[in-house]
This record gives structure tokens, C-alpha cells and sequence, in this order.
């Protein structure tokens, strides 16, 4: 399949899934053609999420006849995304051939804008890191700048491989279409077309994502997170959360870094005492005389300007799950990696303060530790240009 076509295809998916959110004509369900795009995607998940099945088990598994499997099967198998290899043990004795997904038959690029640091990530189907790119992000990026330096490294990666899709993820509100930057949380960036710059340099499809949003969908696909009601938590450079619920993720307009905590300190936003002066990666910073996060949870002991921060973290937390009625608790970001010992403290905090029917509620580690904030990016690119999970739900949901 040349580029262009390909292209030209993952736009008309594209179109038909924004049909279904609801900017477009609404899809025919009753359509063949349709029936077959929501089968195939089926196929394909199914595939993802068993490793490998024979023909009849995929056909027994989603409930679909005999030839129309075999069909999509070598739709996939054409496409790249599937390969035959092997025997499947049955216990008839009959060994078919086997299916699974040919992880190198279709890539992805994830691109993580963060305050530190700028990575690039090229992924296979099964979320394998096949080339790692980073960038030191320069304080406060020029938008114009710091946007054609990251289109060029796309570029790059672009012209070596057929990209299927690329997913930018960073701290920022993003329109409806998921193209532009409306405005950066922490930069002062305002209505910035990236999504639309970096395609009509790469030629490659491109959406542009909020970051917690990403780590939530990553805690899903690599971490293994089922729950449906959860908060979650990037406690970093500057904090900001998630709210999931029934598997809707809200993020963009959460302002929980800047909950009112103490009476004191100027917070980067103008604001007095937000949870930021006294936990976020800037404040330790300045108050570890120029020590991170990790440096000051390495010094041994209990480190006092740690203590403050979990406090303050623990509290915080106890607001927003009174609100919200989390289920469960999830911290991500460099900072959550401090330690038992304090996650411990905020865990104490919460007991002893929230409401008792909420004292018990779970506050976890992200699975994915030390690459909670770099694997969001991949994890959106693969469900969304390959997988397309969640629009697949909603349409089996009509
Ligand atoms: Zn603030």
C-alpha cells in the first residue's frame, strides 16, 4: 500500500470516527461496509489482547461466521497488521494455523512536549519502543521556535519509516478536532496549529493530546488498569490531574495543582498557597536549594520539605475524591517514584482525614513507574490510528 493511500485511508477512519462523536454525518449501522470496518477493528483488538488465536477461535470468540472471518483475516494480513505462523494446539489433536499481530507491520510516533525534556517515541503495534529520540525543552518555549524544531525531528523520523499516525501529547487545553493548542497550561501559548503544521510537513496524520489524558490512556493499555472511576494524578514539574469516569476522561480544565492549600507562597499562576508552592517539582526545587524531587528522597531519612509536600498532596487528595467519589487513586509523574515511605504519609493523611466512607479509597503507584509520563503518547497513537478501542466501543454500544 503506498503512503498516500495509506494516508488517505486512516483520513476516512478518522472522518468516520468523528461521525460518531457527533461533528459529522452520523454513520449508517446497518451499512455492510460499516459492519465490516466494526468487525475488523474487533479482529484486530481481539488479536491485541490474546496474542495469538486460530481462525476458529477468533470466529467462536466474537461470534462472527466462518468465511467473513476468513476474510477479514486476510484483509489484515494484507494490511500488515496480522501474520500467520505456527500451530495452535487444540485438544482435538487438529493444530490450525496460528494468527497474531505482525508488531512490526505498522508504526506509530508519540512525541511528549514536556518542561524538562521534548521524546519522541517510535512504536510498533505492541507498544515496543523501537527508536527514542529526546530533546531538552528550553524554559518557556517560543511557540514558533520550539514548534518547527519539533516538526523537523518529525520530519526525520517520517522520512525513514511510514508512520501511521502521530500523537503529540503536553500540558495544554486542545480544540475539538484535536489539532490546535488552545492554550498551554504553562507556557503562554495560545491557539498554536500544531497538529496541521506537523502534517503538512510529514504527510503523516496527526492529533494532538492533554498529557494526564495520555497517561491515563497508557495505565490502561500498558499497565493493565480496569477501574472505571479514577483520579489520576501527574505529580511532577507542575501537577495536574484526571477525572475518569465510566471511561470519559476529563482533564483539560482541571485546575488541581492550584487547590487553595496553605495561607502563603506565590504560585507560578498569580495565585497565594496553591498545592503547587508547596509539592509541584518547581517548589522543592527551590526550597531543596536546587535538589529535585528524587535527589531530596535520596538524602536518607525523612526529608522535611518531602514531608510538606505529601501532606499538602494527601489533603489535596482528600478534596478532590470528597468531590468527585473516586474509587481509586492513581500518582504518576517523576515525583510519585519518592518512595513508599511518603506515599505511605499521604495514604495516612487521607485515612485519618476524608470522610470514613471514603478513608479506604486505594492510592496507588501508576503501574508503569519511572515511564508514566512517556508512554501516554504511544498509547493514544496506537488506539487511535490502529486500534481505535474506544470509538469501537461506542459503536457496539448503539
Ligand atoms: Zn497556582
Amino acid at each position: 500500500m503506498s503512503k498516500h493511500s495509506d494516508f488517505y485511508y486512516k483520513r476516512q477512519l478518522f472522518l468516520n470516527k468523528r461521525s460518531v462523536t457527533g461533528y459529522a454525518q452520523p454513520m449508517k449501522f446497518s451499512d455492510p461496509a460499516t459492519a465490516r470496518t466494526v468487525n475488523r477493528l474487533r479482529v484486530l483488538n481481539l488479536l491485541r489482547q490474546e496474542g495469538t488465536m486460530s481462525r476458529a477461535d477468533i470466529s467462536r470468540s466474537l461470534n462472527l461466521n466462518k468465511p467473513s472471518t476468513s476474510e477479514i483475516v486476510a484483509t489484515l494480513i494484507e494490511e500488515g497488521f496480522a501474520e500467520e505462523g505456527g500451530k495452535v494446539q487444540t485438544s482435538s489433536g487438529r493444530r490450525p494455523t496460528a494468527i497474531s499481530l505482525k508488531s512490526d507491520g505498522h508504526v506509530v510516533l508519540g512525541v511528549e512536549l514536556g518542561s524538562f525534556t521534548t521524546s519522541f517515541l517510535l512504536s510498533d503495534l505492541k507498544g515496543t519502543i523501537l527508536r527514542y529520540e529526546r530533546l531538552p525543552t528550553p524554559p518557556q518555549p517560543d511557540a514558533k521556535e520550539w514548534g518547527e524544531k519539533v516538526i523537523k525531528s518529525c520530519m526525520k523520523f517520517a522520512a525513514s519509516t511510514t508512520l501511521s499516525g502521530i500523537v503529540v501529547a503536553t500540558a495544554a487545553t486542545v480544540s475539538a478536532d484535536r489539532r490546535s493548542i488552545t492554550k498551554h497550561e504553562n507556557w503562554g501559548w495560545r491557539d498554536i496549529p500544531l497538529a496541521q503544521a506537523i502534517e503538512v510537513h510529514t504527510k503523516v496524520p496527526t492529533i494532538l493530546v492533554h498529557n494526564v489524558e495520555a497517561m491515563v490512556s497508557a495505565e490502561r493499555t500498558f499497565g493493565g488498569e480496569k477501574s472505571e472511576t479514577l483520579l489520576y494524578i501527574n505529580w511532577a514539574h507542575h501537577i495536574n490531574a484526571a477525572w475518569v469516569n465510566n471511561a470519559t476522561v476529563t482533564s483539560q480544565r482541571s485546575k488541581f495543582g492550584h487547590l487553595p492549600i496553605a495561607s502563603t507562597g506565590l504560585c507560578q499562576c498569580g495565585g497565594i498557597g496553591c498545592l503547587e508552592t508547596i509539592a509541584s517539582g518547581w517548589a522543592l526545587k527551590e526550597k531543596g536549594e536546587g535538589m529535585s524531587a528524587k535527589q531530596l528522597a535520596s538524602l536518607g531519612g525523612t526529608n522535611p520539605h518531602l514531608v510538606e509536600a505529601c501532606k499538602a498532596m494527601g489533603t489535596a487528595l482528600i478534596w478532590a475524591a470528597s468531590i468527585t467519589g473516586a474509587e481509586k487513586i492513581i500518582l504518576g509523574g517523576g515525583i510519585s517514584n519518592i518512595g513508599e515511605p511518603y506515599l505511605g504519609l499521604i495514604r495516612e493523611i487521607f485515612a485519618r482525614h476524608a470522610h470514613h466512607e471514603l478513608s479506604s479509597t486505594p492510592i496507588v503507584q501508576s503501574a508503569l513507574k519511572e515511564q508514566s509520563s512517556n508512554l501516554g503518547s504511544i498509547a493514544v497513537a496506537l488506539d487511535h490510528w490502529i486500534f481505535r478501542s474506544s470509538i469501537l466501543k461506542t459503536l457496539q454500544e448503539y
